[in-house]
Protein backbone atom coordinates (compact mmCIF):
# COMPACT_ATOMS: atom_id res chain seq x y z
CA UNK A 1 0.00 0.00 0.00
CA UNK A 2 1.38 3.23 -1.02
CA UNK A 3 1.20 5.88 1.92
CA UNK A 4 -1.75 8.00 2.41
CA UNK A 5 -1.92 11.28 1.32
CA UNK A 6 -3.57 13.71 3.82
CA UNK A 7 -4.98 17.00 2.17
CA UNK A 8 -3.48 20.10 3.48
CA UNK A 9 -6.19 22.22 5.04
CA UNK A 10 -5.83 23.34 8.44
CA UNK A 11 -7.25 20.89 11.30
CA UNK A 12 -9.33 23.17 13.56
CA UNK A 13 -11.73 21.49 15.81
CA UNK A 14 -14.94 22.26 15.01
CA UNK A 15 -15.88 23.80 18.64
CA UNK A 16 -19.15 25.83 20.21
CA UNK A 17 -16.92 28.18 21.50
CA UNK A 18 -16.11 28.86 17.61
CA UNK A 19 -19.42 30.29 16.90
CA UNK A 20 -19.86 32.51 19.82
CA UNK A 21 -16.47 33.99 18.94
CA UNK A 22 -16.77 34.10 15.66
CA UNK A 23 -20.45 35.85 15.61
CA UNK A 24 -19.10 38.32 18.57
CA UNK A 25 -16.23 38.91 16.09
CA UNK A 26 -17.98 39.38 12.65
CA UNK A 27 -21.72 40.28 13.62
CA UNK A 28 -20.83 42.50 16.74
CA UNK A 29 -23.85 44.58 16.85
CA UNK A 30 -26.10 41.19 16.51
CA UNK A 31 -28.57 41.82 19.33
CA UNK A 32 -29.66 39.39 21.62
CA UNK A 33 -33.10 40.38 23.24
CA UNK A 34 -35.22 38.33 26.19
CA UNK A 35 -38.11 38.40 28.50
CA UNK A 36 -37.27 37.71 31.39
CA UNK A 37 -38.38 37.20 35.12
CA UNK A 38 -37.31 40.24 36.72
CA UNK A 39 -40.16 41.55 34.27
CA UNK A 40 -38.77 43.45 31.78
CA UNK A 41 -37.34 43.54 28.06
CA UNK A 42 -33.34 42.83 28.29
CA UNK A 43 -31.52 43.71 25.34
CA UNK A 44 -27.64 43.20 24.92
CA UNK A 45 -25.14 42.61 22.43
CA UNK A 46 -23.16 39.33 20.97
CA UNK A 47 -20.29 40.83 22.21
CA UNK A 48 -22.08 41.40 25.72
CA UNK A 49 -23.30 37.55 25.87
CA UNK A 50 -19.33 36.68 24.80
CA UNK A 51 -17.98 38.92 28.13
CA UNK A 52 -20.59 37.26 30.22
CA UNK A 53 -19.90 33.89 28.97
CA UNK A 54 -16.15 34.21 29.45
CA UNK A 55 -16.85 35.16 33.45
CA UNK A 56 -18.95 32.42 33.84
CA UNK A 57 -16.15 30.02 32.45
CA UNK A 58 -13.90 32.44 34.75
CA UNK A 59 -15.94 31.77 37.67
CA UNK A 60 -16.56 27.49 37.41
CA UNK A 61 -12.35 27.26 36.53
CA UNK A 62 -12.26 28.96 40.13
CA UNK A 63 -14.58 25.23 41.65
CA UNK A 64 -11.88 22.93 39.89
CA UNK A 65 -13.78 21.02 38.05
CA UNK A 66 -12.87 17.93 36.03
CA UNK A 67 -13.29 18.30 32.15
CA UNK A 68 -16.77 16.72 31.39
CA UNK A 69 -17.86 17.05 34.51
CA UNK A 70 -22.02 18.17 34.23
CA UNK A 71 -23.51 21.25 35.18
CA UNK A 72 -27.42 21.09 35.15
CA UNK A 73 -30.08 23.98 33.92
CA UNK A 74 -33.88 24.57 34.68
CA UNK A 75 -34.44 27.50 33.10
CA UNK A 76 -36.93 28.97 30.14
CA UNK A 77 -35.21 30.71 27.15
CA UNK A 78 -33.22 33.77 28.29
CA UNK A 79 -29.73 36.00 27.78
CA UNK A 80 -28.01 33.83 31.53
CA UNK A 81 -29.17 30.56 29.91
CA UNK A 82 -27.59 30.98 26.61
CA UNK A 83 -24.41 32.47 29.03
CA UNK A 84 -24.41 29.05 30.44
CA UNK A 85 -24.95 27.24 26.97
CA UNK A 86 -21.76 29.14 25.94
CA UNK A 87 -19.77 29.37 28.93
CA UNK A 88 -20.19 25.67 30.27
CA UNK A 89 -19.26 23.84 26.78
CA UNK A 90 -16.71 26.00 26.02
CA UNK A 91 -15.29 25.85 29.08
CA UNK A 92 -15.09 21.63 28.25
CA UNK A 93 -17.71 21.14 30.88
CA UNK A 94 -21.33 19.56 29.89
CA UNK A 95 -24.54 22.00 30.00
CA UNK A 96 -26.88 19.45 31.17
CA UNK A 97 -30.28 21.39 30.22
CA UNK A 98 -32.96 19.61 32.54
CA UNK A 99 -36.87 19.87 31.93
CA UNK A 100 -38.58 21.22 34.72
CA UNK A 101 -41.67 20.06 33.43
CA UNK A 102 -41.10 16.84 34.04
CA UNK A 103 -42.21 15.37 37.69
CA UNK A 104 -39.60 16.02 40.71
CA UNK A 105 -38.80 12.54 40.98
CA UNK A 106 -37.57 12.14 37.65
CA UNK A 107 -35.76 15.48 37.19
CA UNK A 108 -33.85 14.16 40.58
CA UNK A 109 -33.32 10.99 39.05
CA UNK A 110 -31.92 12.95 36.13
CA UNK A 111 -29.82 15.06 38.34
CA UNK A 112 -28.63 11.72 39.93
CA UNK A 113 -27.92 9.84 37.05
CA UNK A 114 -25.94 12.95 34.87
CA UNK A 115 -24.02 13.62 38.21
CA UNK A 116 -24.73 17.21 37.94
CA UNK A 117 -21.80 19.08 40.07
CA UNK A 118 -23.89 22.68 40.13
CA UNK A 119 -27.17 23.21 39.05
CA UNK A 120 -28.67 26.92 37.60
CA UNK A 121 -32.23 27.62 38.21
CA UNK A 122 -34.78 30.30 37.12
CA UNK A 123 -36.51 31.88 40.06
CA UNK A 124 -40.07 30.73 39.21
CA UNK A 125 -38.47 27.05 39.70
CA UNK A 126 -37.49 27.32 43.72
CA UNK A 127 -39.75 25.24 45.42
CA UNK A 128 -39.26 22.60 42.97
CA UNK A 129 -35.76 23.03 43.55
CA UNK A 130 -36.01 23.05 47.29
CA UNK A 131 -37.69 20.04 47.04
CA UNK A 132 -34.78 18.57 44.79
CA UNK A 133 -32.14 19.24 47.62
CA UNK A 134 -32.47 16.72 50.00
CA UNK A 135 -32.70 14.26 47.04
CA UNK A 136 -29.63 15.97 45.04
CA UNK A 137 -26.70 16.40 48.10
CA UNK A 138 -24.04 15.70 45.59
CA UNK A 139 -24.74 18.35 43.85
CA UNK A 140 -22.49 21.48 45.32
CA UNK A 141 -24.27 24.42 44.01
CA UNK A 142 -27.73 25.54 43.45
CA UNK A 143 -27.37 28.96 41.12
CA UNK A 144 -30.50 31.26 41.09
CA UNK A 145 -30.58 33.46 37.66
CA UNK A 146 -32.35 36.57 38.80
CA UNK A 147 -30.93 40.38 40.40
CA UNK A 148 -29.51 39.64 44.01
CA UNK A 149 -32.05 42.35 45.15
CA UNK A 150 -35.03 40.01 43.94
CA UNK A 151 -33.17 36.77 45.58
CA UNK A 152 -36.33 35.40 47.46
CA UNK A 153 -35.52 34.40 51.12
CA UNK A 154 -34.97 30.44 51.67
CA UNK A 155 -33.81 28.41 54.60
CA UNK A 156 -31.53 26.61 52.00
CA UNK A 157 -27.91 27.45 50.47
CA UNK A 158 -28.79 29.39 47.43
CA UNK A 159 -25.97 30.66 45.36
CA UNK A 160 -26.65 33.85 42.96
CA UNK A 161 -25.66 33.80 39.37
CA UNK A 162 -24.76 37.42 39.31
CA UNK A 163 -22.60 37.80 42.70
CA UNK A 164 -20.95 33.84 40.98
CA UNK A 165 -19.60 36.10 37.83
CA UNK A 166 -19.36 39.66 39.30
CA UNK A 167 -15.92 39.63 40.25
CA UNK A 168 -14.31 38.09 36.89
CA UNK A 169 -12.63 40.11 34.11
CA UNK A 170 -14.15 38.26 31.12
CA UNK A 171 -10.41 38.33 30.11
CA UNK A 172 -10.70 34.47 29.10
CA UNK A 173 -9.12 32.35 26.01
CA UNK A 174 -11.32 29.32 24.94
CA UNK A 175 -9.73 26.60 25.57
CA UNK A 176 -9.27 24.50 22.02
CA UNK A 177 -9.65 20.68 22.53
CA UNK A 178 -10.28 17.87 20.51
CA UNK A 179 -14.05 18.26 19.02
CA UNK A 180 -15.53 15.00 19.80
CA UNK A 181 -15.26 15.89 23.46
CA UNK A 182 -19.27 16.07 24.90
CA UNK A 183 -20.78 19.37 24.84
CA UNK A 184 -24.31 18.89 26.16
CA UNK A 185 -26.57 16.01 27.13
CA UNK A 186 -30.43 15.97 27.19
CA UNK A 187 -32.49 13.16 28.81
CA UNK A 188 -35.59 11.94 26.61
CA UNK A 189 -38.98 12.74 28.28
CA UNK A 190 -39.27 8.75 28.90
CA UNK A 191 -42.59 8.35 28.37
CA UNK A 192 -42.03 4.80 28.86
CA UNK A 193 -39.58 3.75 31.43
CA UNK A 194 -36.99 6.05 33.28
CA UNK A 195 -35.11 8.79 30.60
CA UNK A 196 -32.71 8.54 28.91
CA UNK A 197 -29.34 10.59 28.05
CA UNK A 198 -28.41 11.94 24.54
CA UNK A 199 -24.54 13.35 24.87
CA UNK A 200 -24.09 15.69 22.10
CA UNK A 201 -20.32 16.84 21.24
CA UNK A 202 -18.98 19.15 19.97
CA UNK A 203 -18.48 18.47 16.25
CA UNK A 204 -21.88 17.01 16.55
CA UNK A 205 -23.64 20.24 17.68
CA UNK A 206 -21.87 22.16 15.22
CA UNK A 207 -22.37 19.84 12.33
CA UNK A 208 -25.87 20.58 13.02
CA UNK A 209 -25.97 23.98 13.00
CA UNK A 210 -24.52 24.13 9.92
CA UNK A 211 -26.68 21.32 8.53
CA UNK A 212 -30.19 23.31 10.31
CA UNK A 213 -29.35 26.26 8.51
CA UNK A 214 -29.34 25.16 5.06
CA UNK A 215 -31.45 26.48 2.31
CA UNK A 216 -33.83 23.00 2.41
CA UNK A 217 -33.68 22.94 6.04
CA UNK A 218 -34.91 25.82 8.09
CA UNK A 219 -33.11 27.93 5.87
CA UNK A 220 -31.81 30.84 8.49
CA UNK A 221 -29.61 33.82 7.68
CA UNK A 222 -28.60 36.62 8.85
CA UNK A 223 -31.69 38.53 7.83
CA UNK A 224 -33.65 36.73 10.17
CA UNK A 225 -34.97 37.55 13.55
CA UNK A 226 -35.44 34.09 14.93
CA UNK A 227 -37.58 33.82 18.46
CA UNK A 228 -37.52 30.01 19.54
CA UNK A 229 -40.81 29.23 21.00
CA UNK A 230 -39.24 25.35 21.44
CA UNK A 231 -37.93 25.88 25.28
CA UNK A 232 -33.93 25.62 25.21
CA UNK A 233 -34.72 22.40 27.73
CA UNK A 234 -36.18 20.71 24.67
CA UNK A 235 -33.34 19.30 22.89
CA UNK A 236 -31.56 22.34 22.70
CA UNK A 237 -34.36 24.49 21.36
CA UNK A 238 -33.75 22.58 18.42
CA UNK A 239 -30.05 23.87 18.43
CA UNK A 240 -31.61 27.43 17.69
CA UNK A 241 -29.01 29.01 20.67
CA UNK A 242 -25.95 27.85 18.32
CA UNK A 243 -27.34 27.94 14.62
CA UNK A 244 -28.72 31.44 14.95
CA UNK A 245 -25.93 32.64 15.93
CA UNK A 246 -23.73 30.91 13.22
CA UNK A 247 -25.74 33.06 10.62
CA UNK A 248 -25.48 36.06 12.71
CA UNK A 249 -29.47 36.20 13.31
CA UNK A 250 -30.98 38.58 16.30
CA UNK A 251 -32.22 36.26 18.74
CA UNK A 252 -35.44 36.89 20.86
CA UNK A 253 -35.93 34.56 23.93
CA UNK A 254 -39.79 34.97 24.99
CA UNK A 255 -38.64 33.24 29.00
CA UNK A 256 -41.61 31.77 30.79
CA UNK A 257 -44.06 33.33 29.22
CA UNK A 258 -45.81 31.38 26.06
CA UNK A 259 -49.28 32.16 25.93
CA UNK A 260 -50.56 33.45 23.03
CA UNK A 261 -50.71 37.59 23.51
CA UNK A 262 -47.28 37.57 24.98
CA UNK A 263 -45.83 35.74 21.83
CA UNK A 264 -47.65 37.64 19.63
CA UNK A 265 -46.46 41.17 21.65
CA UNK A 266 -42.66 39.58 20.91
CA UNK A 267 -43.08 38.36 17.38
CA UNK A 268 -44.51 42.29 16.39
CA UNK A 269 -42.32 44.51 18.63
CA UNK A 270 -39.26 42.57 17.57
CA UNK A 271 -39.83 42.68 13.86
CA UNK A 272 -39.34 38.58 14.28
CA UNK A 273 -39.10 36.09 10.79
CA UNK A 274 -38.61 32.98 11.88
CA UNK A 275 -40.11 30.84 14.83
CA UNK A 276 -39.97 27.26 16.11
CA UNK A 277 -42.21 25.66 18.39
CA UNK A 278 -44.70 22.27 18.58
CA UNK A 279 -48.14 22.26 17.06
CA UNK A 280 -50.24 22.85 20.80
CA UNK A 281 -48.08 25.73 21.34
CA UNK A 282 -49.20 27.54 17.99
CA UNK A 283 -52.72 26.39 18.54
CA UNK A 284 -52.80 29.07 21.40
CA UNK A 285 -51.42 31.25 19.18
CA UNK A 286 -53.94 31.74 16.65
CA UNK A 287 -56.48 31.14 18.54
CA UNK A 288 -55.92 34.72 20.78
CA UNK A 289 -54.92 36.11 17.46
CA UNK A 290 -58.48 35.18 15.91
CA UNK A 291 -60.06 36.68 18.87
CA UNK A 292 -58.93 39.97 18.25
CA UNK A 293 -58.38 40.05 14.92
CA UNK A 294 -54.48 40.42 14.36
CA UNK A 295 -52.42 40.03 12.00
CA UNK A 296 -48.61 39.73 11.59
CA UNK A 297 -46.52 42.51 10.00
CA UNK A 298 -42.66 40.70 9.75
CA UNK A 299 -43.36 36.97 10.78
CA UNK A 300 -42.61 34.95 7.55
CA UNK A 301 -41.44 31.50 8.48
CA UNK A 302 -42.84 29.20 11.47
CA UNK A 303 -40.88 25.82 12.13
CA UNK A 304 -43.62 22.76 13.60
CA UNK A 305 -42.17 19.63 14.81
CA UNK A 306 -42.22 17.43 17.89
CA UNK A 307 -45.38 16.31 16.86
CA UNK A 308 -46.99 16.05 13.15
CA UNK A 309 -48.20 19.58 12.26
CA UNK A 310 -51.76 19.08 11.29
CA UNK A 311 -52.69 20.42 7.78
CA UNK A 312 -55.52 22.41 9.20
CA UNK A 313 -52.91 24.81 11.11
CA UNK A 314 -50.75 24.70 7.94
CA UNK A 315 -53.17 26.22 6.21
CA UNK A 316 -54.21 29.08 8.93
CA UNK A 317 -50.74 30.00 9.18
CA UNK A 318 -50.41 30.35 5.09
CA UNK A 319 -53.50 32.44 5.25
CA UNK A 320 -51.41 34.79 8.10
CA UNK A 321 -48.62 34.82 5.01
CA UNK A 322 -46.61 32.54 7.48
CA UNK A 323 -45.01 29.28 5.63
CA UNK A 324 -44.93 26.00 7.60
CA UNK A 325 -41.65 24.33 7.49
CA UNK A 326 -42.87 20.61 8.52
CA UNK A 327 -40.10 19.21 10.30
CA UNK A 328 -39.13 15.71 12.08
CA UNK A 329 -36.54 15.06 14.42
CA UNK A 330 -36.05 13.23 17.96
CA UNK A 331 -33.29 14.23 20.92
CA UNK A 332 -31.39 11.13 19.72
CA UNK A 333 -30.88 13.14 16.82
CA UNK A 334 -30.11 16.45 17.90
CA UNK A 335 -32.68 16.95 17.04
CA UNK A 336 -33.09 17.67 12.74
CA UNK A 337 -33.45 15.00 10.61
CA UNK A 338 -35.86 15.59 7.80
CA UNK A 339 -37.46 18.86 6.45
CA UNK A 340 -40.35 19.31 4.31
CA UNK A 341 -39.34 21.56 1.18
CA UNK A 342 -40.13 21.08 -2.44
CA UNK A 343 -37.91 19.99 -4.70
CA UNK A 344 -37.74 21.79 -8.72
CA UNK A 345 -39.25 18.55 -9.56
CA UNK A 346 -42.41 19.35 -7.07
CA UNK A 347 -43.12 22.69 -8.78
CA UNK A 348 -44.63 21.67 -12.00
CA UNK A 349 -47.12 19.59 -9.72
CA UNK A 350 -50.60 21.29 -8.36
CA UNK A 351 -51.06 23.23 -5.32
CA UNK A 352 -52.89 20.47 -3.73
CA UNK A 353 -49.56 17.98 -4.64
CA UNK A 354 -47.31 20.61 -3.00
CA UNK A 355 -49.45 20.81 -0.18
CA UNK A 356 -49.60 16.84 0.24
CA UNK A 357 -45.81 17.02 0.44
CA UNK A 358 -45.24 19.60 2.89
CA UNK A 359 -47.30 17.69 5.25
CA UNK A 360 -45.32 14.74 5.31
CA UNK A 361 -42.00 14.97 7.45
CA UNK A 362 -39.79 15.74 4.21
CA UNK A 363 -36.42 14.88 2.93
CA UNK A 364 -33.08 13.99 4.91
CA UNK A 365 -30.45 16.86 5.62
CA UNK A 366 -27.39 16.05 4.29
CA UNK A 367 -25.27 13.93 6.64
CA UNK A 368 -28.22 11.88 8.18
CA UNK A 369 -29.17 8.62 6.36
CA UNK A 370 -32.35 6.62 6.81
CA UNK A 371 -33.90 3.41 5.82
CA UNK A 372 -37.80 1.45 6.32
CA UNK A 373 -37.11 -2.07 7.30
CA UNK A 374 -39.96 -4.48 8.43
CA UNK A 375 -39.39 -6.84 11.20
CA UNK A 376 -36.79 -9.22 10.01
CA UNK A 377 -34.61 -5.78 9.00
CA UNK A 378 -34.66 -6.16 5.24
CA UNK A 379 -34.73 -2.63 4.12
CA UNK A 380 -38.57 -1.84 2.14
CA UNK A 381 -38.70 -0.28 -1.00
CA UNK A 382 -39.05 3.50 -0.82
CA UNK A 383 -42.03 3.67 -3.16
CA UNK A 384 -44.05 6.04 -0.83
CA UNK A 385 -46.36 2.68 -0.53
CA UNK A 386 -44.42 0.14 1.93
CA UNK A 387 -44.67 1.31 5.40
CA UNK A 388 -41.95 0.10 8.37
CA UNK A 389 -39.86 0.89 11.18
CA UNK A 390 -37.80 4.10 10.26
CA UNK A 391 -34.16 3.76 10.95
CA UNK A 392 -31.34 6.63 10.69
CA UNK A 393 -27.74 7.08 11.15
CA UNK A 394 -25.76 9.73 10.75
CA UNK A 395 -22.58 12.26 12.72
CA UNK A 396 -25.59 13.74 15.04
CA UNK A 397 -27.35 10.31 15.28
CA UNK A 398 -26.92 8.93 19.13
CA UNK A 399 -25.08 6.02 19.00
CA UNK A 400 -24.86 4.77 23.00
CA UNK A 401 -27.22 6.86 25.49
CA UNK A 402 -25.28 8.10 28.45
CA UNK A 403 -23.66 5.62 30.77
CA UNK A 404 -25.40 2.70 28.74
CA UNK A 405 -23.24 -0.72 28.84
CA UNK A 406 -24.54 -1.41 24.79
CA UNK A 407 -25.21 0.20 21.92
CA UNK A 408 -28.61 1.78 20.75
CA UNK A 409 -27.91 0.60 17.31
CA UNK A 410 -29.32 -2.07 15.42
CA UNK A 411 -26.74 -3.31 12.42
CA UNK A 412 -24.97 0.54 12.22
CA UNK A 413 -28.41 2.11 12.20
CA UNK A 414 -30.22 4.15 14.82
CA UNK A 415 -34.40 2.50 15.33
CA UNK A 416 -36.63 5.75 15.91
CA UNK A 417 -39.33 3.85 17.13
CA UNK A 418 -41.65 5.81 14.51
CA UNK A 419 -43.50 4.03 11.46
CA UNK A 420 -43.16 5.81 7.89
CA UNK A 421 -42.85 5.37 4.27
CA UNK A 422 -40.59 7.06 2.16
CA UNK A 423 -41.39 8.08 -1.25
CA UNK A 424 -39.16 7.75 -4.67
CA UNK A 425 -38.08 11.56 -4.20
CA UNK A 426 -37.20 11.10 -0.68
CA UNK A 427 -40.05 12.77 1.40
CA UNK A 428 -40.34 10.23 3.91
CA UNK A 429 -44.10 10.24 5.96
CA UNK A 430 -44.67 8.92 9.56
CA UNK A 431 -48.00 7.31 9.94
CA UNK A 432 -47.57 6.86 13.90
CA UNK A 433 -45.06 5.97 16.52
CA UNK A 434 -44.58 2.26 17.20
CA UNK A 435 -46.28 2.10 20.19
CA UNK A 436 -49.27 4.26 18.58
CA UNK A 437 -50.29 2.39 15.86
CA UNK A 438 -53.52 1.13 15.82
CA UNK A 439 -53.88 -2.65 14.40
CA UNK A 440 -57.38 -3.54 13.13
CA UNK A 441 -58.07 -6.87 12.27
CA UNK A 442 -54.38 -7.34 10.95
CA UNK A 443 -54.02 -4.02 8.76
CA UNK A 444 -52.64 -0.67 10.28
CA UNK A 445 -54.55 2.52 11.03
CA UNK A 446 -52.42 5.60 10.76
CA UNK A 447 -53.45 7.63 14.33
CA UNK A 448 -51.64 10.64 12.87
CA UNK A 449 -53.84 10.93 9.51
CA UNK A 450 -57.09 10.16 11.49
CA UNK A 451 -56.43 13.24 13.95
CA UNK A 452 -55.38 15.36 10.99
CA UNK A 453 -58.75 15.30 9.69
CA UNK A 454 -60.32 15.49 12.97
CA UNK A 455 -57.99 18.88 13.86
CA UNK A 456 -59.61 20.65 10.40
CA UNK A 457 -63.22 20.26 12.09
CA UNK A 458 -64.13 24.12 13.27
CA UNK A 459 -65.35 22.63 16.74
CA UNK A 460 -61.94 21.45 17.43
CA UNK A 461 -59.37 22.16 19.63
CA UNK A 462 -57.10 19.31 19.50
CA UNK A 463 -57.93 15.81 18.82
CA UNK A 464 -55.97 12.38 19.55
CA UNK A 465 -57.04 9.26 18.22
CA UNK A 466 -56.29 5.90 20.51
CA UNK A 467 -56.79 2.27 20.07
CA UNK A 468 -59.19 0.76 21.86
CA UNK A 469 -59.63 -3.10 22.52
CA UNK A 470 -62.45 -4.56 19.97
CA UNK A 471 -63.76 -8.15 20.42
CA UNK A 472 -63.89 -8.34 17.00
CA UNK A 473 -61.22 -6.17 15.18
CA UNK A 474 -58.33 -6.70 18.16
CA UNK A 475 -58.01 -2.62 18.33
CA UNK A 476 -60.49 0.03 16.69
CA UNK A 477 -59.54 3.77 16.58
CA UNK A 478 -61.20 6.11 19.32
CA UNK A 479 -61.44 10.07 18.91
CA UNK A 480 -60.81 11.89 21.84
CA UNK A 481 -61.72 15.42 21.43
CA UNK A 482 -60.74 18.91 23.34
CA UNK A 483 -63.33 21.21 21.66
CA UNK A 484 -62.87 25.19 21.07
CA UNK A 485 -64.49 26.60 24.37
CA UNK A 486 -67.29 28.55 22.22
CA UNK A 487 -69.02 25.31 20.55
CA UNK A 488 -72.89 25.71 20.70
CA UNK A 489 -73.32 21.92 20.02
CA UNK A 490 -74.86 19.26 22.23
CA UNK A 491 -71.99 16.59 22.78
CA UNK A 492 -74.13 14.13 20.76
CA UNK A 493 -74.41 16.59 18.02
CA UNK A 494 -70.88 17.69 17.67
CA UNK A 495 -70.15 13.51 17.55
CA UNK A 496 -72.40 13.47 14.77
CA UNK A 497 -70.71 16.22 12.87
CA UNK A 498 -67.09 14.83 13.58
CA UNK A 499 -67.80 11.71 12.01
CA UNK A 500 -69.92 12.90 9.15
CA UNK A 501 -66.47 14.68 8.55
CA UNK A 502 -64.08 11.87 8.02
CA UNK A 503 -66.02 10.35 5.05
CA UNK A 504 -64.44 10.78 1.96
CA UNK A 505 -61.35 11.72 3.31
CA UNK A 506 -60.25 8.93 4.90
CA UNK A 507 -61.31 4.83 3.77
CA UNK A 508 -64.30 3.78 5.62
CA UNK A 509 -63.04 1.46 7.59
CA UNK A 510 -60.31 3.99 9.07
CA UNK A 511 -63.61 6.01 10.59
CA UNK A 512 -63.14 6.07 14.61
CA UNK A 513 -65.76 3.79 15.97
CA UNK A 514 -66.49 6.50 18.61
CA UNK A 515 -66.14 9.86 19.81
CA UNK A 516 -65.39 11.12 23.20
CA UNK A 517 -64.76 14.83 24.75
CA UNK A 518 -62.64 15.99 27.35
CA UNK A 519 -61.73 19.14 28.83
CA UNK A 520 -58.17 19.00 28.38
CA UNK A 521 -56.32 16.72 26.39
CA UNK A 522 -53.25 16.08 28.95
CA UNK A 523 -49.72 16.81 27.46
CA UNK A 524 -46.55 15.47 28.03
CA UNK A 525 -43.28 18.05 29.35
CA UNK A 526 -42.81 18.52 25.78
CA UNK A 527 -46.30 19.52 24.95
CA UNK A 528 -46.99 16.82 23.33
CA UNK A 529 -50.41 14.81 23.56
CA UNK A 530 -49.77 12.29 26.13
CA UNK A 531 -51.70 9.23 24.54
CA UNK A 532 -50.56 6.66 26.78
CA UNK A 533 -52.88 8.54 29.58
CA UNK A 534 -56.05 8.64 27.04
CA UNK A 535 -55.34 4.63 26.24
CA UNK A 536 -55.05 4.12 29.99
CA UNK A 537 -58.80 6.08 30.67
CA UNK A 538 -60.10 4.84 28.07
CA UNK A 539 -59.11 0.84 27.60
CA UNK A 540 -62.78 0.17 28.74
CA UNK A 541 -64.65 2.29 26.59
CA UNK A 542 -67.24 0.51 25.08
CA UNK A 543 -67.24 0.36 21.26
CA UNK A 544 -70.13 -0.78 19.14
CA UNK A 545 -69.44 -4.67 18.09
CA UNK A 546 -69.84 -3.74 14.32
P1 LIG B 1 -39.91 12.68 23.54
O1 LIG B 1 -41.21 13.31 23.07
O2 LIG B 1 -40.02 11.23 23.82
O3 LIG B 1 -39.14 13.50 24.49
P2 LIG B 1 -38.62 13.73 21.33
O4 LIG B 1 -39.02 15.09 21.71
O5 LIG B 1 -37.24 13.46 20.96
O6 LIG B 1 -38.95 12.69 22.36
O7 LIG B 1 -39.64 13.25 20.22
C1 LIG B 1 -39.32 12.44 19.16
C2 LIG B 1 -40.55 11.86 18.53
O8 LIG B 1 -41.52 12.87 18.25
C3 LIG B 1 -40.29 11.25 17.19
O9 LIG B 1 -39.76 9.96 17.33
C4 LIG B 1 -41.68 11.24 16.56
O10 LIG B 1 -42.46 10.17 17.01
C5 LIG B 1 -42.27 12.51 17.10
N1 LIG B 1 -42.15 13.58 16.11
C6 LIG B 1 -41.23 14.55 16.03
N2 LIG B 1 -41.46 15.36 14.98
C7 LIG B 1 -42.57 14.89 14.36
C8 LIG B 1 -43.33 15.26 13.20
N3 LIG B 1 -43.02 16.33 12.48
N4 LIG B 1 -44.38 14.49 12.86
C9 LIG B 1 -44.73 13.41 13.58
N5 LIG B 1 -44.07 13.01 14.68
C10 LIG B 1 -43.01 13.72 15.07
Amino acid sequence: MTKALFGQMMDSPLLISNILSSAARHHAQLEIVSRRAEGDIHRYTVVDLQVRAKKLAQALERLHLDAGSRIGTLAWNGYRHLEIYYGVSGSGLVCHTINPRLFSEQIAYIIQHAEDEIIFFDQSFQSLVEGLIPLCPHVKKWICLIDPALMQSSELALDNYESFIEQESGDFEWPIFDERLASSLCYTSGTTGNPKGALYSHRSTVLHSYASSLPDSLSLSARDVILPVVPMFHVNAWGLPYSSLLVGAKLVLPGAKLDGPSIYELLESEKVTFSAGVPTIWAGLIQSMKLKNLNFSTFKRVVIGGSACPPAMMKTFQEYGVEVIHAWGMTELSPIGTVAKLKASDLSKSIHEQELIQQKQGRVIFGVDMRIVDGDLNALAQDGKAFGDLQVKGPWVIQQYFKASESALIDGWFPTGDVSNIDPDGHMQITDRSKDVIKSGGEWISSIDLENVAAGHPSVMMAACISVAHPKWDERPLLVIEKKPDVQLSNDELKADILQFFIDKVAKWWIPDDVVFVDKIPLTATGKMQKLKLREQFKNHPLPCL
